[in-house]
């Protein structure tokens, strides 16, 4: 038995259903790491400096991996499938971005992994997805569940079902 981390996909260069489906495809071959659930997919507004919309969706995992290691194990996936960091700096378009949600109730801040992630509360796009997933779930330093964070969210930005 693990911990079961939520890792939030987005994607908004070329074909993002494919990059989509890869990244899962990927995340499945992590050693000691079973994907256990899968959101539908939506399409988000850009932001940050981006100018295409992204597809976002959320994955739940089982693992017995540290969180660290889960963490080194998605950014190898990111550069894998073409990700580079050098110009895909924050906030701007990238093929792929797996970031860690949440992991198991663990609370981390170091300076390369914060968890749960410090913006998942102001973004629909992940809360959308992840409240599929996991809605009674508490986040474990604000004490609220996905589903009061979902609602209660102020993001204004535009997150829809995605159609294909
Ligand atoms: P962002 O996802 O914020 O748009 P990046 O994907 O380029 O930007 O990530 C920047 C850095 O964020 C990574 O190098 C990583 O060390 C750090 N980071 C901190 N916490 C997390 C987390 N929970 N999940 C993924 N990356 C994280
Ligand atoms: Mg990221």
């Amino acid at each position: 038995m693990g911990q079961i981390a939520y890792i939030g996909v987005g994607t908004n260069l070329g074909d993002r259903q494919e990059n989509f489906r890869r990244a899962i495809a990927e995340v499945r071959g992590i050693a000691d790491t079973k994907v256990v659930s899968q959101s539908s997919l939506y399409e988000s507004e850009p932001h940050g400096r981006a100018r295409n919309w992204f597809v976002n969706g959320v994955i739940g995992v089982e693992t017995t991996l540290e969180a660290k290691d889960l963490l080194k194990a998605l950014q190898k996936i990111e550069k894998t499938m073409g990700r580079k960091r050098e110009t895909e700096k924050k906030s701007v378009s990238r093929v792929i971005d797996l970031d860690i949600l949440f992991f198991g109730d663990q609370v981390i801040n170091s300076r390369t992994l914060k968890i749960p992630h410090p913006e998942l509360v102001n973004r629909k796009f992940v809360l959308l997805p992840l409240s599929e997933l996991a809605p009674a779930f508490h986040h474990p330093v604000l004490g609220t569940s996905v589903s009061s964070l979902t609602v209660s969210t102020q993001d204004p930005t535009k997150v829809m079902l995605f159609r294909g």
